[in-house]
């Protein structure tokens, strides 16, 4: 069966002697797991429309395995990202979150929009680390893994003083309802306010967000906690990062 579809690219590996794997985040069938026969011969028309985080309008036709990539188009290849180091970094970071966490062909257009619009927001406003833990909670929520930012989940309270995450129940307890646990991550006021913005507020509201670094950081690691704890995976690119910083 042949379909057309926008999708972005999340990976794309050699494969044989002139082909490539490709795993694809399209619009309509969600995650697909694809062939471009020979793309790596230096006059494929797929070359430019199969690279990883590019946004493309590809034709394919379903296979038993593996779908069968035929024709092509760019859509953006998001130059600025692709030309600063950090910017493709983290690109490639989102790329690895949604193949890491997204089953094969389960549409999630939700998402789908959101990761395009991430990519949009790092070629043209540059990086902020918001827009990435705000990738990450939306992926969460897409999973029906969204963390319980709103009140106490034992009693309820709205204003949680001293409010801890508890990961294997996936939100937050006041000090009275605590469960001592291994999954506890202990949370600044601050770091909680922002999580509950990047929950429900959009992209928009993050350039006048003003967050103080130990915020930042906090939030970086418990959104990484969970993450790895929901999905049981390690992100490379993201130790990559890490890595790369620390040697700066
Ligand atoms: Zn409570």
């Amino acid at each position: 069966m042949y379909y057309r579809s926008r999708a972005i690219v999340l990976k794309s590996i050699n494969y044989r002697d002139t082909d490539k794997l490709v795993s694809l985040f399209t619009e309509e069938k969600g995650k697909v797991r694809s062939i471009a026969r020979g793309v790596q011969k230096p006059k494929s028309s797929l070359r430019a429309c199969t690279q990883p985080f590019c946004h493309s309008m590809l034709h394919l036709s379903s296979g038993r395995e593996l779908d069968i990539i035929t024709q092509g188009k760019l859509i953006d290849f998001y130059g600025n990202s692709r030309e600063d180091v950090v910017l493709s970094l983290h690109s490639l970071y989102i790329m690895e979150l949604i193949d890491k966490a997204l089953l094969d062909k389960m549409p999630m257009p939700e998402l789908y929009s959101c990761a395009l619009s991430v990519l949009e927001y790092l070629d043209k406003k540059g990086f902020n680390p918001l827009v990435l833990r705000y990738f990450e909670l939306q992926l969460l929520a897409g999973l029906g893994y969204g963390p319980l930012l709103d009140a106490c989940c034992g009693c309820g309270r709205k204003d949680v003083k001293k409010p801890v995450f508890n990961l294997a129940q996936g939100g937050i307890f006041c000090e009275s309802c605590l469960d001592v646990s291994l999954h506890n991550v202990y949370l600044n006021g601050e770091s909680l306010a922002v999580l509950r913005l990047l929950a429900c507020g959009g992209l928009a509201a993050l350039n006048r967000l003003k967050v103080s670094p130990a915020a930042l950081k906090q939030i970086e690691h418990i959104l990484e906690l969970d993450l790895e704890y929901h999905l049981e995976r390690k992100f490379n690119m993201k130790k990559t990062i890490q890595l790369i910083n620390k040697s700066q």
